[in-house]
């Protein structure tokens, strides 16, 4: 669901046409929804409304600072994995205690900052984590609010590169060694063990994992309260999986019904950290083509854009399907065409890699050099995951409430690419 609509042939982002902020901003540009965001941040929050909960929204999926205030707003704290997306917390919100801070490869520096911001939850990855912050927090006379991040070896059913809960993952405890870790941490200083995190991937359409991988953290959690640890919190992580193509995602009422009553039986209260459901949908990235180029294959067109995967990596890392359609455009909606209508398509990018691409054999409205295009739902990991590659300066971000464009990130210049190595070639 979204409030990107069609009026008229004109691609609209709530009031305003995508062809107004294109003329405004330049191309490429990410355009986000304020209503978007609202109505799914409010369905999970009334989703999980029969239990205490924690909605940590998770920064790497869109950090702009300004969808990140938006959220805080409306009553979200943050899941960071990195000390830059700590700092990126902390300007939006200022406090620390709303952010849980995950990764399994914390160095000393993010835990020291992560105790001097307070946080509220160090998510402990490993053994060797655990005896860290316990060191640093001992150093620094502070203690540290750890919830042990387990894996629970449990398929969510989803791309391998985005499952994270799986045994030969590089995340999180296994269960036997946790029974170990549970014993071993009543040594240690300086921490409070008070939760169990389990995160077990991105993308997830099914419920039945996430009430798998709960079921086998009964054994591990009364091993943890035997040991005098008070597990008071489970953090679900996040992975609620979105619509890219009609019919992949569920509502949040299906994750909430698994996940609530076992929660509840556990004797915990609930942090969540959606991100992709929060804000997936919320984005769209609008290009401009570049140059229309006829394939070998008769009748067959590379679309040239001004966008690449420099901007939007899904398609070429995950071989992810985003839905594309000229901005402009008489049909109603954006509905396949028959064989025998329109350009068959691939929409790619300038870079210097076949792996280039935003969307492939794609049949589109007939269009040409100018055109804008919409590359829809690319609210999550789309900016978060672009790069300078080709030395391309990063896009611009725009949100918009109603009727009103704010720019929320301005586009890269050449001095934002060289002047990092200038003065030291
Ligand atoms: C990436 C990540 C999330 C968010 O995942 P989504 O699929 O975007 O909801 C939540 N928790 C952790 C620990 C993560 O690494």
């Amino acid at each position: 669901m979204d409030h990107f609509v069609r009026r008229d042939g004109r691609l609209f982002a709530e009031g305003v046409p995508l062809t107004r902020i294109a003329e405004l901003h330049g191309t490429p540009t990410y355009v986000y929804s304020e209503a978007t965001i609202r109505t799914h941040f409010d369905r999970v929050r009334e989703a999980f409304s029969t239990i205490e909960t924690h909605i940590s929204y998770s920064v790497k999926a869109c950090p702009n600072l300004a969808i990140c205030r938006l959220l805080q707003s409306l009553g979200a704290g943050f899941d960071v994995v990195s000390g830059g997306e700590l700092a990126r917390a902390l300007e939006a919100s200022g406090r620390g205690e709303e952010i849980v801070f995950a990764g399994v490869g914390k160095t000393d520096d993010e835990i020291r900052f992560g105790l001097r911001a307070g946080v509220f939850f160090f998510n402990v990855e490993s053994r060797d984590e655990l005896i860290a912050v316990s060191r640093i927090a001992t150093e620094t006379g502070s203690t540290a609010r750890v919830a042990l991040r387990l894996n629970p070896d449990v398929d969510p059913g989803t791309h391998r590169y985005i499952t994270t809960g799986k045994r030969e993952n590089k995340f999180g405890i296994d269960l036997v060694a946790a029974r170990a870790l549970a014993r071993e941490a009543t040594s240690l200083g300086g921490i409070s063990i008070e939760g169990v995190h389990v995160h077990l991937g991105s993308q997830i359409t099914d419920p039945a994992p996430y009430g798998e991988a709960l079921d086998r953290l009964r054994e591990p959690i009364a091993d943890l309260r035997q040991f005098g640890h008070r597990i008071q919190w489970l953090n679900v992580g996040g992975g609620f999986g979105i619509f890219y193509r009609g019919g992949d995602a569920i509502p949040a009422e299906s994750f909430a019904k698994v996940i609530v009553p076992r929660v509840r039986d556990l004797g915990c209260r609930l942090i969540l950290e959606p991100g992709r459901f929060i804000v997936g949908n919320a984005g769209v990235l609008v290009t401009r083509v570049v140059r229309m180029k006829p394939s070998s294959e008769a009748g067959r067109f590379f679309v040239v854009c001004d966008a690449a995967m420099n901007d939007l990596i899904r398609p070429s890392l995950y071989g992810a399907w985003h839905a594309v359609w000229p901005v402009e455009c008489a049909a109603a909606s954006d509905v396949d065409l028959r064989p025998d209508e329109g350009i068959l398509a691939d929409v790619v990018g300038p870079i210097c890699e076949s792996g280039d691409f935003l969307a492939k054999d794609r049949r589109l409205p007939a269009v040409a050099s100018g055109d804008l295009l919409a590359v829809r739902s690319v609210g999550a990991y789309g900016f978060s995951m672009s790069s300078n590659y080709n030395s391309r300066p990063r896009a611009a971000e725009v949100l918009v409430s109603g009727d009103r464009v704010r720019l929320v990130r301005r586009r890269e210049t050449l001095d934002d690419l060289l002047g990092p190595e200038r003065g030291l070639e």
